[in-house]
């Protein structure tokens, strides 16, 4: 990780170094953190945050299906996150706001713990590789299922949702893959371990549901508003195993992952093997927009200055 100099703890600005919790920690035995993933664009007009409302949104959204009572308005969440990035000297970044439970009681219900907010900000390239952005990656069909949001609510950006994710990333990159694609616990296609997923099939984009069990990303969101702006067929509608393996495309989305084409799952070729014609568009749209390039879509851009 590409540090910075500085992290926003409870309301103050910290050297990174200096960032530190308790090891008694609630948050850290029990998973009890709730956090986002928001990037922030170098853009002739100075450096945007990409949709920093919609990520606040989902982060109080998190917060309030386990009850969390963030100790900071939406503004001064805000506040902190653009003082912050002005202290660190930085144009573009990966942005992680986190809160979490502190350490003053121990056992699972976590009420009687302090509530602590933190955000971290770092350049990050990539999450699947610039040679994945434009080639396209090999993911394999995990062998864990999604989490069932019976089980575990995937609305919620928890940090507990990722213990699955782990797993299966893990046993992915393991076995030479580099990204996992989960199915749910009804065989239907969900997600990556990090990533939303889009497959182009009889010239209509499609994406599963949030009914399937998917993290609402943001991204995903863009990807489909812009995609109608753009005359696409999309929709949203459960995706079966064998539908992946026959699509002309498979992409995925994320703040991390941006837009990313898949070539191969579990061994089979998708398409042409390579990046397909509609996510080449649908990719150069994404980064007209995030990088200021499209004024239809500046409203979704927040200047940090
Ligand atoms: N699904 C999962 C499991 C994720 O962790 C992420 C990354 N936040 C996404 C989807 C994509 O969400 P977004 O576009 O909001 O980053």
């Amino acid at each position: 990780m590409k540090r910075t100099d500085n992290i926003w703890m409870d309301g103050k600005i910290v050297p990174w170094d200096q960032a530190k919790i308790h090891v008694m920690t609630h948050a850290l035995h029990y998973g009890s953190a709730m956090f986002e993933g928001i990037r922030a664009y170098k853009t002739d007009r100075g450096s945007m945050i990409f949709r920093l409302e919609a990520h606040m949104k989902r982060f109080y959204r998190s917060a309030k299906i386990y009850d969390i009572k963030i100790p900071f308005t939406v503004e001064e969440l805000v506040k902190g996150i653009k003082t912050l990035f002005l202290s660190n000297h930085i144009d573009e970044c990966y942005i992680r706001p986190i809160t979490y439970y502190g350490w003053d009681e121990v056992g699972v219900n976590p009420a009687g713990n302090k509530v602590h907010v933190s955000v971290a900000m770092w350049p990050w390239l990539p999450y699947l590789g610039d040679e994945g952005l434009k080639n396209g990656v090999r993911c394999k069909i995990s062998s864990w299922a999604r989490i069932d949001p019976r089980s575990l609510p995937t609305m919620a950006k928890a940090a507990a949702n990722y213990a699955n994710s782990i797993l299966a990333r893990t046993e992915a990159q393991k076995l030479g893959f580099d990204e996992a694609i989960l199915l749910n616990v009804n065989g239907m296609v969900t997600e990556g371990t990090g990533e939303n997923l889009f497959v182009v099939l009889d010239g209509a984009i499609c994406t599963p549901p949030l009914s399937a069990g998917i993290l609402p990303g943001i991204t995903r969101d863009s990807i489909i508003q812009l995609g109608r702006d753009s005359g696409y067929d999309v929709r949203e509608r459960n995706i079966s195993r064998g539908e992946l393996l026959i699509s002309d495309e498979v992409f995925l989305t994320g703040t991390a992952a941006e837009v990313t084409p898949v070539r191969e799952i579990d061994g089979e070729m998708i398409g042409a093997g390579s990046r397909g014609p509609v996510t080449e568009i649908i990719q150069k749209k994404f980064f007209d927009i995030v990088r200021g390039r499209d004024s239809k879509y500046s409203k979704w851009l927040e200047p940090v200055n």
